[in-house]
């Protein structure tokens, strides 16, 4: 049914779906800005079409610019990749209503899920534990804001419902900091995401952060693929992932992605999602969900050797899922390291040429990468230019071969976090056990 796709992506999520294309026998339409012209995936693509300037706002989140490449070139399917358009609800809808299939759930499930409140509320009606906080929007008044809080327990995290990528939200430790902290998260909740609606939960001190793959298809079948630590993280970004999540009971974490399934079987959900969870002293707690393939999707694929973005355009296509819960088997545990181009100390972002490139290999290693030697790095987007993921028989061995590999790799001409990796990966606590979201920042940056 889908015989040729558009990316409306960049990077390497573009090379990782038309990779997946390519197997499937579908051809493969690749966007770009003008920036992104000289770039693998848009050689390797069947063809491309230039949808604007460098900035984002004119190329990748231009949204008839996407729908007129598409018609243009007669595709039947647009893959949004991660970040960009992939959770804009009324992009979804545009591209269904211009009789595209869209590479993801339908625009109603999305609008339902990405908006953090009432994905709170769907998640209550399945029994899917949740932070405890505001359980809706904050009051207009600053007297609600306080009585709130108070009623909650300091500290506590004011988020945007619309908020997404770390961005929109703000930790409040008294009550002296509360109003000036619920207004600016409201006006850049506004100014971001075009929607101020903010609530509040509960700040919780150590948790780790675990979330649970699920993959549903068009006729009610919903399987859940395990979980993934990412409590890496630095600035509420995730830095290294890893699958399965360490030292949780699998009972328990069966039982949750069980509950994420019936979630989605409750609203009809369809294709790739991610349930995030904060987990701390045994209990899980839903934070979000992503209505989308995740950037950390490999270490899963590795230990269910599923093939997670074929599988999602096949769903997409309308095909049944082949495998039932009790058929999916994990193997062996897996690590990613996200290779980000930016400062080691500052985390600036660092642009421009790489002058030499050597990619790490050996038994276990996977690089998802769309940069080569001379490739320049364009200073308009994220700064992920790699994903190593490290495959063993158990977590000694991934992280071992992760060892291997941060030792192996080589970027230069611009500053990465390389260096970074190699620190995390050689941490004797994070080898004994896993640490919490904090860790990171606490132990290996200013
Ligand atoms: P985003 O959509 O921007 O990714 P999330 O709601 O997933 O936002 O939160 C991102 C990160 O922020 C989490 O992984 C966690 O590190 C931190 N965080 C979010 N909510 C809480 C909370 N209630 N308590 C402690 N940390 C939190």
């Amino acid at each position: 049914m889908i015989d040729k796709l558009v990316i409306a992506n960049r990077g390497e999520v573009a090379l990782r779906i038309l990779r997946a294309c390519r197997e499937l026998g579908i051809r493969v339409v690749a966007l770009h800005s003008e920036a992104d012209r000289d770039t693998k995936y848009v050689r390797l693509a069947d063809e491309s079409v230039c949808i604007g300037p460098a900035p984002p706002s004119d190329s990748y989140l231009n949204i008839p610019a996407v729908i007129a490449a598409a018609e243009v070139t007669d595709a039947s399917a647009i893959h949004p990749g991660y970040g960009f358009l992939s959770e804009n609800a009324d992009f979804a809808e545009r591209v269904e209503e211009s009789g595209f299939v869209f590479v993801g759930p339908s625009s109603d499930t999305m609008r339902i899920m990405g908006d953090k409140i009432s994905a709170i509320k769907a998640m209550k009606a399945s029994d899917v534990p949740c932070v405890p906080g505001s359980d809706g929007p904050l009051p207009d008044d600053a007297d609600g804001v306080v009585d709130m809080a108070s009623s909650i327990g300091y500290p506590v995290i004011i988020k945007a419902s619309a908020g997404g990528g770390g961005k929109g939200m703000r930790v409040v430790h008294t009550e002296a900091a509360l109003i000036n902290a619920w207004q600016l998260t409201r006006s850049e909740a506004q100014a971001a995401f075009g929607n101020g609606e903010v609530y509040m939960e509960r700040f919780l001190e150590k948790p780790r952060h675990i979330e649970f793959q699920i993959i549903a298809d068009n006729y009610g079948n919903v399987v859940h693929l395990g979980n993934r630590d990412c409590s890496m993280q630095r600035r509420h970004q995730k830095v290294l992932e890893e699958a399965p999540a360490p030292d949780v009971k699998p009972a328990l974490s069966e039982l949750i992605g069980e509950r994420c399934a019936e979630v989605c079987r409750q609203i009809n959900y369809r294709g790739l999602g991610t349930f995030e969870f904060l987990y701390e002293n045994g209990d899980f707690f839903f934070i979000e969900m992503n209505t989308r393939l995740q950037v950390e999707h490999p270490v899963t694929e590795a230990i269910t050797g599923i093939d997670l973005v074929k599988e999602q355009i096949a769903i997409a296509a309308g095909d049944t899922l082949t495998y039932s819960q009790d058929q999916v088997e994990f193997r062996g545990h897996a690590v990613e390291c996200r290779i980000n181009a930016e400062d080691p100390n500052s985390f600036i972002p660092s642009p421009g040429e790489i002058t030499q490139y050597h990619q790490p290999g050996g038994p276990g290693i996977r690089v998802d990468s769309h940069i080569f030697n001379h490739y320049v790095v364009p200073p308009y987007y994220d700064s992920l230019i790699a994903k190593v993921i490290a495959h063993g028989s158990n977590r000694r061995e991934a992280f071992s071969r992760m060892y291997g590999a941060m030792q192996e790799m080589v970027v230069e001409g611009i500053s990465t976090n390389i260096a970074l990796h190699q620190k995390i990966v050689s941490d004797s606590a994070l080898h004994q056990g896993p640490r919490d979201i904090h860790y990171l920042e606490r132990s290996h940056t200013n």
